[in-house]
């Protein structure tokens, strides 16, 4: 029997609301306007393209003439010409048999997590590993075992205790500490089992290996017949999307049997001619995954010489520590007010509980802007760290 007033179906999120306000974990939307008032080190656009003419100029060609939208999906309407030089193009420039691109990176890592395993497999999967990874694994229905960070032979271990298909899974480069992850060693005890190796390229398209071919390619996996590469058309390409890359065999799979590739609308047209346009950019200037790399390096040196202490960074992030999880947003918070714009990292987001700002390079940073965001950062640090 319903009782006499019903609930409100929504009345219980006040509630977490107000929990969230007392641990101090509200999150807040703040839209940015079209010109930019502040100093940048927090956006993932790593070689400074989304904004390039070249670049902005070829997403508007490609909607003019393909459409702004993609029609449909990729097996009825949603796979234009365009959609197939992109994943041409990306295949041969990482070195992959073959790529398939899909509406986001977030859709690609559910894709190879999803159709590359079933209920009888096993997932390995890194403790920091991104939450699509996380969420892929989940919708996977496949047995995961979550293990220590950078660990081959944790990975070694939870693969030894299984018997049947299984694959592990890592970020080449970590979202919030940017380090990396130890490619070579994970791949040698992948194949002491057969078992594949899935790895979220996200940060490393554009920043590592020869030219920003990516982390496969400088771990020289690319392209082998086990070894399969997620990546995000959303950061270093500076426009919006991913891929998946691997053997043909494993793409022909993901087209027939991944879901959020079947059952999804396809990429919009403008985002695929601008992810083409700024691969092409990178193939002509090499220099560009070479320079976002300085950038870090340089902010990182800068800021540690100060006497902070930063994560040795692998790719574009650089990973600040902060004394306590207050004392990082009030740091934050000091960074935008002195016209600097960082992320901050805390509890429950950081797995160890350590808070930190966390800084990304640009490849088009100049002398003056890395200059003026470590005299602000350190200015703004907490004392007594
Ligand atoms: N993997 C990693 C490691 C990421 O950092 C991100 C983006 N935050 C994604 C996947 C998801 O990519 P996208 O934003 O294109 O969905």
């Amino acid at each position: 029997m319903p009782s006499a007033t019903p609930r409100a179906p929504f009345e219980w999120t006040d509630a977490a609301a107000r929990g969230r306000a007392a641990a101090g974990l509200v999150r807040t939307l703040r839209p940015r306007t079209a010109e930019p008032d502040l100093l940048d080190l927090a956006s993932n656009d790593y070689l400074g393209l989304t904004r390039r003419p070249e670049i902005t100029g070829a997403a508007a060609a490609a909607a003019r003439r393909w459409g702004a939208g993609a029609t449909g999906s990729r097996l009825v309407t949603g796979s234009t010409v365009l959609h197939a030089e992109l994943e041409r193009e990306l295949a041969e420039f990482c070195g992959f048999e073959a790529a398939l691109v899909f509406s986001s990176g977030y859709a690609a890592n559910i894709a190879a997590l999803t159709a590359l395993t079933d209920r009888g497999s096993l997932i390995v999967s890194d403790a920091d590993n991104h939450a699509s990874i996380v969420d892929g694994c989940r919708l996977s229905r496949a047995q995961t075992a979550v293990v220590p960070h950078a660990d081959p032979e944790a990975v070694d271990k939870a693969l030894d205790a299984h018997d049947g298909r299984a694959l592990a899974v890592t970020d080449s480069v970590f979202s919030v500490d940017g380090d990396a992850a130890p490619l070579t060693e994970l791949a040698a005890v992948c194949r002491r089992y057969g078992a594949a190796l899935v790895v979220d390229d996200a940060h490393g398209l554009g920043v590592l290996g020869d030219g920003g071919r990516g982390a496969l390619r400088a771990a020289g996996l690319a392209g082998d017949g086990d070894v399969v590469a997620t990546v995000t058309l959303s950061k270093s390409l500076g426009s919006q999307g991913g891929a998946v890359l691997g053997p043909a065999r494993v793409i022909d799979h993901l087209v027939n049997t991944a879901r959020t590739f079947i059952f999804d609308t396809g990429l919009a047209p403008a985002s695929v001619g601008a992810a083409l346009a700024s691969l092409r950019l990178l193939r002509s200037d090499p220099q560009l995954a070479d320079r976002v790399r300085t950038v870090a390096r340089t902010l990182h040196g800068r800021l540690t010489a100060a006497g902070l202490s930063a994560v040795q960074p692998q790719a574009a992030v650089v990973s600040v520590l902060a004394p306590s999880p207050d004392q990082a947003l009030r740091w934050a918070a000091d960074c935008r007010d002195a016209g600097l714009v960082v992320g901050c990292f805390r509890p429950p987001s950081v797995p160890d509980g350590i808070s930190r700002l966390r800084l990304t390079a640009r490849a088009d940073l100049t002398e003056r802007q890395i200059e003026a965001a470590v005299g602000t950062i350190l200015r703004t640090a907490p004392t007594g760290r």
